[in-house]
């Protein structure tokens, strides 16, 4: 893959505040519910509204996302809130109806980054377009499988392309849902400096008390920004519970971060 100002470079172009913030529910659930969060999320320092429309169970028999029609929510938001937009594709379709319905940001979720084959059909159905695509680190630590969805997001022409660190399956008990390892992260930041790294303290740690302390050091490690799952009523979420914050306690926890600056 080619070095790497030129993959900085659309968080330059686009003015991007430091750190990004990706922040909304795990699911979409309800019109209503999709659009008081957006509302309570507007004018704070989010700048991505994300809610994931096609849900990827490890298990079936779970919530699997209320499908197309969210996106026609993700609409309103952008409409009343002025919120860019955010979900998740796992397949052609999804990324055709996204781009239909003018979704700004595509992320590639953990369980797709395993497969060429997925990550592939992906990356044809992006090519040519200019939107921000964002690839979730794969479920297990494995660097190369993860620099070759970006690599094959990137000879589709992806220009705006960074990645998403948020944790990788493990069979030990460990006080995380997915474990960090940050030597991993560490070693892909040495590898490709200019390579936006977007920290999910949610899906690592899996438990909305330790969100602050992981946010943290991500940023202390120089992250470029953070996707926090935020719900209006995080106890009754449809998935992810135990893991979302409040819109309220999400603005607690951006006043209350150590950014640190280029000059730091
Ligand atoms: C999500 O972002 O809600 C999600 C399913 O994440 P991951 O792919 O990291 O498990
Ligand atoms: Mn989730």
């Amino acid at each position: 893959m080619e070095n790497s100002r030129t993959l900085r470079k659309w968080l330059d172009d686009m003015a991007l505040p430091h750190p990004l913030v990706i922040a909304g529910p795990c699911s979409a659930e309800t019109e209503k519910q999709v659009m008081q969060i957006a509302h309570d999320l507007k004018d704070t320092d989010v700048n991505y509204y994300r809610a994931g429309i096609w849900k990827p169970r490890t298990r079936p028999g779970n919530f699997e996302g209320v499908g197309a029609i969210g996106l026609k929510w993700l609409q309103r938001v952008k409409e009343e809130t002025g919120l860019k937009t955010a979900t998740e594709v796992a397949n052609r379709t999804h990324v055709d109806l996204a781009l239909e319905h003018d979704v700004d940001l595509l992320w590639i979720g953990a369980r797709s980054t395993v497969s060429p084959f997925i990550v592939q059909e992906i990356a044809d159905a992006l090519e040519g377009t200019d939107r921000v695509v964002l690839v979730k680190n794969p479920v297990n630590p494995d660097l190369s499988l993860w620099l070759g969805a970006v690599e094959r997001l990137h000879s589709a022409g992806i220009k705006k392309l960074g990645v998403i660190h948020r944790g990788f399956s493990t069979y030990e008990k460990s006080k995380y849902r997915n474990i960090p390892e940050w030597q991993l992260a560490i070693e892909l930041q040495t590898r490709f400096p200019d390579l936006p790294l977007i920290n999910d303290p949610s899906h690592i740690t899996g438990k909305r008390d330790m969100i602050f302390d992981v946010s943290q050091t991500a940023l202390d490690l120089n992250f470029d920004g953070l996707m926090i799952e935020t719900h209006c009523d995080p106890d009754n979420a449809w998935s992810d519970a135990a893991q979302q914050v409040t819109p309220k306690r999400l603005i607690q926890i951006m006043e209350d971060l150590r950014i640190r600056k280029e000059t730091d």
